[in-house]
């Protein structure tokens, strides 16, 4: 199965990934976590996308399709994948498509969660991830105060530097403006699941599993 998770950020696509891994046996690919790593290592991608990174704006098209094509084509991922936070923009869709091809695949759904812009604000300004293992925690800002360690690997928890307020509402607009038209580039393709994104994790999830469930079972008594 390949699946995208599409939808602002803040909105729990690498929660519902991580999830859906378990599930399905599919690897996750995060292009966040990808071009976070190579910033850590320093390669020439990294180099290239770090400032652009922390002002919240989109890495260039050539450079995301480049790792997610390089991705998708290992052994890996030929059972299949889910993709988050990419495709962004309409020409990372259209290059997707046109990598899928030539290797005789397709994108089979998408899954969009929906969150209004304020509690994506508030979800993200709580945000500390760990930076071993890359879990996420909530703290308030009293909590954040005196932030504990990683409760899975004891390592340092931090605020992604994109997660400052400021830039959060930038990452919003950004998502607004260049992803929000792939809603309806994969409406088109009739491969749009619309979800609300506001429920709890559990019963995101939950929601996700009922509707591949049913695509599965459609797709089997094709
Ligand atoms: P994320 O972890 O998905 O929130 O991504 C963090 C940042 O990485 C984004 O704000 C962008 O600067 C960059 N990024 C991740 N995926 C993409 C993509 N598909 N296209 C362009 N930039 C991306």
């Amino acid at each position: 199965m390949r699946l995208i998770l599409l939808g602002p950020p803040g909105c729990g696509k690498g929660t519902q990934a991580q999830r859906l891994t378990e599930k399905y046996g599919i690897v996750p690919l995060s292009t966040g976590e990808m071009l976070r790593a190579a910033v850590k290592a320093g390669t020439p991608v990294g180099l290239k996308a770090r400032d652009i990174m922390a002002r919240g704006e989109l890495v260039p098209d050539d450079v995301v399709v480049q790792i997610v094509s390089d991705r998708i084509d290992q052994p890996d991922a030929k059972n299949g994948f889910i993709l988050d936070g990419f495709p962004r923009t309409v020409a990372q869709a259209e290059a997707l498509d046109a990598t899928l091809d030539q290797l005789g695949r397709r994108v089979d759904a998408v899954i969009y969660l929906r969150v209004s812009r304020q509690v994506l604000i508030d979800r993200l300004s709580h945000r500390y991830c760990c930076r071993t293992c890359g879990a996420v925690y909530t703290f308030t800002p009293q909590q954040a105060r005196d932030l504990p360690r990683c409760a899975a690997d004891g390592g340092e928890l931090y605020q992604r530097p994109d997660d400052r307020p400021e830039i959060v509402a930038h990452r919003i607009d950004v998502f607004l403006t260049h992803t929000a038209p792939l809603i309806d580039y994969y409406t088109a393709q009739h491969k749009l699941e619309n979800i609300d994104g506001q429920m709890s994790v559990d019963e995101v999830r939950a929601d996700i599993t009922r509707r591949l469930s049913a695509l599965r079972k459609g797709a089997g008594s094709r």
